[in-house]
This record gives structure tokens, C-alpha cells and sequence, in this order.
């Protein structure tokens, strides 16, 4: 089955984004402390794809040694994942674009791995916040890709770009041949 992975820093609020894309609340538990998501977590939706939840990247108060076991095992990940389509890079749309996350998505870009970029927790900004913010991000992405990457404007607590997530999931589903 094609499958989807989900990644971003700790505490950005994947745990709460999957459970809206899924509907079940208590599926993944969502925490206000950071490092809970630590194993990958399956979810197979409407049984024709996985959701696949990723570890959090990038965490403040874990050791050096944590972080490169993090490290490994998420780039294992990336390697070994046959079907996966594409992954969503997970960024707070209230934080400026950060070091680690455009390493991140550098990282996709150089292992040919498609990505998309989900801004969430978008109730907590004005429109034109949010505006902003998605202009200040392409400015500082545009600089290292030549366009910006396909991205969408979420936000757990208020269903917002649950439609829009799951229709642009379920396009790449259908444009999948199968050989
Ligand atoms: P994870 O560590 O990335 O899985 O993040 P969680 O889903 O556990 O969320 C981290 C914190 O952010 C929790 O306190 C959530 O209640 C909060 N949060 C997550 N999504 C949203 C959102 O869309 N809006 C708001 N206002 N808070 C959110």
C-alpha cells in the first residue's frame, strides 16, 4: 500500500493532526510535552494507504547521543520505505523558518523524496499573520529550491485543511500506476 509519513520537531502538533486526519481522537495521544511520539506509529486509512507517524526531530532537552539514534533511525526510514509517495514536513506557522527543519527538507530533497510542507496550529494567527509568515517561508525556501514545495495551512483545534490534506492524498493515490 502507498504510504504517507508525517515528521516535524517535537511539539509542533502531529499527534493532533493525525487525529484529526483520522477522526479518532484517541488514537494517537497528544501531550504538551515534547519527545512523546518516540516509535513509528501505522495507521491504514480507508484501507488503501498507511499514515505513517514519524519521531519528532530536533529536540531540545535530549543528549547528543539521543539525538544521532533519532537520527538514524529516521533516515533508515527514509531509506528503506519502497512505497511511500510523499512525506509531510510538519512546521509551526507561528515560528520562523528554522535551521533544522530546512535541513530537514534539504535532506528529503537530496534522498529524491518528495515532501510537502503542513503549517500548523493556524488559529493561533490572524489571516494576515498567516500570510505573512507563508511569504517569509518561501522567501528563505526559495532560496535553496527553485519553487516552493506544495504546502498546506492546518489547524487541529479548529478542522482546519483536513479536506484539503486528505483530497491531495487521495489525488496521488489515484495518479499511482501500478506496473
Ligand atoms: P506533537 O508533539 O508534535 O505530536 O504535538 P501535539 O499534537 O502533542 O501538540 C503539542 C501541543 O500543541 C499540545 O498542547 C496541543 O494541544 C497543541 N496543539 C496541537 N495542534 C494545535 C492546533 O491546531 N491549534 C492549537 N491552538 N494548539 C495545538
Amino acid at each position: 500500500l502507498p504510504e504517507y509519513a508525517f515528521i516535524g520537531r517535537s511539539n509542533v502538533g502531529k499527534s493532533s493532526l493525525i487525529n484529526m486526519l483520522t477522526s479518532r481522537k484517541s488514537l494517537a495521544k497528544t501531550s504538551g510535552r515534547p519527545g512523546k511520539t518516540q516509535l513509528i506509529n501505522h495507521f491504514i486509512i480507508n484501507q488503501n494507504w498507511f499514515l505513517v507517524d514519524l519521531p519528532g526531530y530536533g529536540y531540545a532537552r535530549v543528549s547528543k547521543s539521543t539525538k544521532k539514534v533519532f537520527q538514524k533511525f529516521i533516515t533508515q526510514y527514509f531509506e528503506q520505505r519502497e512505497q511511500l509517495v510523499t512525506a509531510f514536513v510538519l512546521v509551526d506557522i507561528r515560528h520562523k523558518p528554522q535551521p533544522i527543519d530546512q535541513e530537514f527538507m534539504q535532506y528529503l530533497g537530496e534522498s529524491g523524496i518528495p515532501f510537502s510542507i503542513i503549517f500548523t496550529k493556524a488559529d493561533k494567527l490572524r489571516p494576515k499573520a498567516i500570510e505573512n509568515h507563508v511569504e517569509e517561508y518561501k522567501k528563505i525556501l526559495l532560496e535553496t529550491w527553485e519553487e516552493m514545495p506544495n504546502y498546506f495551512i492546518t489547524s487541529s483545534s479548529k478542522d482546519i485543511g483536513k479536506d484539503e490534506v486528505l483530497n491531495y492524498i487521495d489525488s496521488l493515490n489515484n495518479s499511482i500506476v501500478i506496473e
